[in-house]
C-alpha cells in the first residue's frame, strides 16, 4: 500500500528514480572531479566604472564534466554542500585563486585582489584558517589579495562559531565581503561585529533599480549602512548603463556585471576575449 507522511514512506515514480540515479551519479563523479581536473574557476572583473580599471576579481567555480557538460554551481552546490564534498572542493577553489592571482601579481596587476565564495560547511569545518594561511604562503601572496565572500545566512547558520572563525580569517589580514547583502536576516547587532570590509548589494536590488523606485530607496539605505560601518560597497549584477549611472551616483565604490565584464577563464580576461557564457 502506498503510504505517506511523517512516519511512513512513499513509492517513487519512475522519474524520481532516474533522478536519485542522476544526483547519485552526480555524486560520485563530482567527487572524483578534483583528480581528473575537470574544475575550473572563471573569474568575472570589479571595476569602478565600465571603462575604467579592474580592481578585482570574483572567482565562480564551473565543472567541465565528461558525462554532464558544463556545469554552473547550481547544477552542483547544493549536492557538494549536502556531501560535504564542498570541503575539499572549496579547498581546491582557495589554493586555485591564491596560485592564479600570484600569476597575475607577477604579470603586475599588483592591486587586483581575488574573492572566493565561501559556504557555510567551510566556515564550520575546523581547518578552514589553516587551509587560507597554506594556501597564501606556499603562493607567496599578501593576505590582501584575498576577499573571502560570505552571504549573510552562511555566516547565521552558526553565528558565534562563524564570528569566531571570521575574526581569525581577518587577524590574517585577508578581507570579508558579505555577499547578496539583503537577502538573509542578519540583524544589525550582528553585522556590527562582523569583521567585514565589503558589502556586495544583491542583484535583485539591482534588476529593476529606476530612479525614484523602492529599490533605488532600499539600495541608499545599504549604502549609507555600509558606509557608516566602514566598508566598501560592490553592486552586483549590473547589467545595463542606466543601472551603472545611478550606482555610481549613489555612492557604490565598484561595480560588477555583465555590462562590465561576464565570468570567463582566467587566460581571457580582456572583456573582448571572453566568450558569452551559454546559460
Ligand atoms: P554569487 O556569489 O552571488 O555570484 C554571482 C552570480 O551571478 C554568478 O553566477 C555570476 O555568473 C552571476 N552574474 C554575474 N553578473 C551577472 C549579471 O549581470 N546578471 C546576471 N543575471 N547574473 C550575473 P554563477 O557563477 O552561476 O554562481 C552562482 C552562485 O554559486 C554564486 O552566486 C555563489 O553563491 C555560488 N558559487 C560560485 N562559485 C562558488 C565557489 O567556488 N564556492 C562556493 N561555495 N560557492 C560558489
Ligand atoms: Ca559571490
Ligand atoms: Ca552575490
Ligand atoms: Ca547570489
Amino acid at each position: 500500500a502506498k503510504k505517506q507522511g511523517r512516519n511512513g514512506y512513499r513509492f517513487f515514480e519512475p522519474n524520481m528514480n532516474t533522478d536519485v540515479r542522476l544526483q547519485m551519479q552526480l555524486q560520485q563523479d563530482l567527487r572524483q572531479a578534483i583528480h581528473r581536473d575537470e574544475l575550473e574557476l572563471y573569474y568575472q572583473p570589479k571595476m569602478v566604472a565600465p571603462d575604467g580599471p579592474v580592481t578585482g576579481l570574483e572567482a565562480l567555480l564551473r565543472w567541465q564534466s565528461p558525462t554532464h557538460g558544463f556545469l554552473t554551481p547550481d547544477r552542483f552546490l547544493s549536492l557538494a554542500e549536502s556531501s560535504g564534498l564542498i570541503v575539499p572542493i572549496g579547498n581546491w577553489v582557495i589554493n586555485e585563486a591564491c596560485r592564479q592571482m600570484k600569476v597575475w601579481f607577477d604579470q603586475g596587476h599588483g592591486d587586483w585582489s581575488v574573492a572566493v565564495n565561501l559556504s557555510a560547511v567551510q566556515l564550520e569545518h575546523t581547518s578552514l584558517v589553516d587551509v587560507v594561511r597554506t594556501a597564501l604562503e606556499e603562493h607567496e601572496l599578501a593576505p590582501s589579495h584575498l576577499v573571502l565572500e560570505i552571504t549573510e545566512s552562511t555566516a547565521m547558520r552558526d553565528a558565534e562559531a562563524s564570528l569566531k572563525v571570521l575574526n581569525q580569517l581577518s587577524a590574517l589580514g585577508v578581507s570579508i565581503s558579505i555577499d547578496d547583502f539583503g537577502t538573509g536576516y542578519s540583524s544589525l547587532l550582528y553585522l556590527k561585529r562582523l569583521p567585514a570590509n565589503e558589502l556586495k548589494i544583491d542583484r535583485g536590488f539591482i534588476t529593476e533599480l529606476a530612479q525614484g523606485n523602492d529599490d533605488e530607496a532600499i539600495i541608499q539605505a545599504i549604502i549609507a549602512l555600509g558606509k557608516t560601518l566602514d566598508m566598501k560597497i560592490v553592486a552586483e549584477g549590473v547589467e545595463t548603463s542606466e543601472q551603472q549611472a545611478l550606482l555610481t551616483r549613489l555612492g557604490c565604490d565598484a561595480l560588477q556585471g555583465y555590462l562590465l565584464g561576464r565570468p570567463g577563464p582566467a587566460g581571457g580576461l580582456l572583456k573582448e576575449a571572453v566568450p558569452p557564457e551559454k546559460a
